[in-house]
């Protein structure tokens, strides 16, 4: 898109070159501690263009939760490995097949019905089983695996590619050096009973950083997904910025509407918002306030933080974001304003339907400028 086209209209913005040197930082970071990384596509909606900077920066695999995000990434071109993130539904197994290459699973049932659609493209299902170290989500716990992996084992057309867990997401249990130790131990027991050795051990997502970055995960652990690292520069265990990533490579700009002196009355009868939350009154003191084109429908607004730190987010409905300005007293209306996303900001952002997705480049000490896409 061309900067004449996303002018004025909300939008997320995101710099290839950022998002380029934070793949390149992660790839080489985890290499140093024999780790390989997959680039986690969903919270950009498997966006192609983002998904291809990954790939050209030595990320090997891409991985998404989502079967539509996976069919956005071929339709846009991507033909490197895939893996789903997300256990298939029975009714998606049948295009999980096609669409996918790797698949985090541990549904013995589910696995068979993968086994035979893959059978069917002649080509075997390559499962991770996963293992549930306590953060209650996907997997067995490890005291059933072994049985798991003896059903498994006997399936027809599976190939084991290794054992993955996943934390921090559910019950926000982090990765330790004794839950990684006892998920490293597993790999023994597996390839005693399969006969040959697990290419994958897949220890986990942006919250495993921390720990491989202390030289603290076992040498057996050579695989993370990494979504949020990659994107935000974010280890998601302490929520750290991670060394020599950038966290510039995404931002959501929204233009002001209206700028006005409002008094507010806190006093007066209030009842539940637009939204149905009830929310606190402001003080009665007069302020500066500005409306922009963004809203709840568009974004998790409470996401975002906006550059300029002498504006604060005071409040949003579906379509508005309101902002006191009183700081920054040139802020008029058609001015546009920049605010970084969080995680989940961001997933929103990018698969709404309302927002434009522009690549930019940032030169330095210069306006961002809309790169021909
Ligand atoms: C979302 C997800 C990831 C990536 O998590 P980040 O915290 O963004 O790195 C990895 N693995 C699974 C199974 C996921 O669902």
């Amino acid at each position: 898109m061309h900067r004449s086209d996303a002018r004025g209209r909300p939008r997320v913005e995101f710099a290839p070159e950022v998002l380029r040197g934070n793949a390149r930082t992660l790839v080489t970071l985890a290499a140093r501690h024999g780790v390989e990384i997959a680039g986690v596509t969903k919270a950009v909606a498997g966006h192609p263009d983002i998904a291809r900077l990954m790939l050209e920066s030595g990320v090997p695999t891409l991985a998404d939760a989502r079967l539509d995000n996976i069919r956005k990434l071929r339709a846009g071109g991507i033909t490197s490995d895939i893996m789903l993130l997300r256990p298939p539904a029975p009714d998606e197994i049948d295009e999980a097949a096609q669409l996918a290459d790797v698949f985090l699973m541990s549904d013995p049932g589910a696995i068979t019905a993968l086994a035979a659609c893959k059978a069917d493209l002649g080509q075997s299902a390559r499962v991770m089983l996963m293992v549930d170290l306590g953060d209650l989500r996907e997997g067995v716990p490890p005291g059933d695996l072994p049985a798991l992996v003896d059903v498994v084992r006997d399936l027809e057309n599976v190939e084991i590619t290794g054992l993955g867990t996943n934390l921090a997401c559910h019950l926000g249990v982090l990765p330790s050096p004794a839950n990684m130790g006892l998920f490293a131990g597993l790999a023994e027991t597996v390839e005693a009973r399969i006969g040959h050795a697990l290419r994958y051990l897949s220890g986990g997502n942006s919250s495993a950083l921390a720990l491989m970055q202390q030289g603290a995960l076992p040498a057996r652990i050579n695989h993370l997904r990494l979504g949020e690292s990659l994107l935000l520069a974010r280890e998601t265990a302490h929520g750290g910025p991670v060394s020599s990533t950038s966290d510039a490579g995404f931002a959501l700009v929204g233009q002001v509407i209206e700028r006005g002196i409002k008094v507010p009355d806190p006093a007066g009868p209030r009842g539940p918002n637009a939204l149905g939350q009830q929310v606190r009154a402001p003080s009665g003191a007069a302020r500066s306030l500005a409306l922009v084109n963004l809203g709840a429908v568009d974004t998790e607004v409470t996401g975002l933080t906006p550059h300029d730190a002498r504006l604060q987010i005071i409040g949003h409905s579906s379509d508005h974001l309101i902002l006191d300005v009183s700081a920054a007293p040139g802020i008029a209306p058609g001015d546009e304003l920049r605010f970084a996303p969080n995680y989940h900001a961001l997933a929103t952002a990018m698969s709404s339907p309302y927002l434009a997705q522009v690549a930019m480049s940032v030169p330095a000490n210069d306006e961002p400028e809309a790169l021909h896409v």
